[in-house]
């Protein structure tokens, strides 16, 4: 059977830059400096959701272990220059490139759809020309996004914005919101798998991966 989708809807964060790692540290010297660490599996249930929402999620951690009433507000405060810090210095995952590329070559249309705002974006990219190459990005704060991931809305933007339908999509995404969200939205999904997920985890329809030097893209027939 040719392996060959309408377009490729791709995730940003963990997916095409290996910025996990920064956001991770981040939240966690800020949940760290109201005295709530997190755990392992608290940081990879952040993974793929809109900073607001993440921020609402590390503050009700905090506040239930009987921490500081804080607002979201100060909880970025402490979060934010260390991220962005670290963020603007984010590598390729390995293969990022070359299937964007490989995309671009088969004239297999792209769209970003990313729950991280425009200003975000622009930063984690501005090392990484060749992500100019996708050509439609669904931001975060994206005016016309009503909800996050695990909502579809973003992957049903994208597609539209590209004139396709969600179906014929290949969706890439490595958090679970983002899986959520994709499914949802009807797309096909695969996943990159962080270190210790289990492909068992996903439903059977999931495509697992372990790096997306995996994919493969046929020529049209
Ligand atoms: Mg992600």
């Amino acid at each position: 059977m040719p392996q060959r989708p309408a377009a490729c809807l791709f995730d940003l964060d963990g997916l095409l830059l290996d910025t996990e790692p920064a956001h991770a540290r981040a939240w966690q010297a800020a949940a760290s400096h109201f005295g709530r660490p997190l755990d392992g599996a608290e940081l990879l249930s952040l993974r793929g959701r809109r900073r607001l929402d993440c921020a609402s999620q590390v503050r009700q951690w905090i506040v239930a272990a009987g921490g500081p009433r804080l607002s979201e507000e100060e909880l970025l405060a402490v979060r934010q220059p260390l991220a962005e810090a670290l963020l603007a210095s984010a590598p390729a995952m390995p293969g990022a490139e070359a299937l964007v590329r490989r995309c671009r070559a088969l004239g297999i249309p792209m769209a970003l759809a990313t729950s991280s705002a425009r200003p975000a974006v622009e930063r984690k990219v501005a090392p990484h020309p060749w992500m100019a190459l996708i050509d439609e990005r669904v931001h975060g704060d994206d005016p016309e996004l009503a909800d996050g991931k695990p909502a579809p809305d973003a992957f049903l933007l994208a597609a539209r914005r590209l004139g396709v339908a969600t179906t014929a999509c290949w969706a890439f995404e490595d958090s679970r919101a983002g899986v959520a969200a994709a499914l949802s939205a009807g797309c096909r999904v695969h996943v990159l798998l962080p270190p210790g997920v289990s492909c068992r985890t996903y439903p059977e329809a999931v495509v697992c991966l372990n790096s997306l030097e995996e994919v493969r893209l046929d020529p049209e027939s």
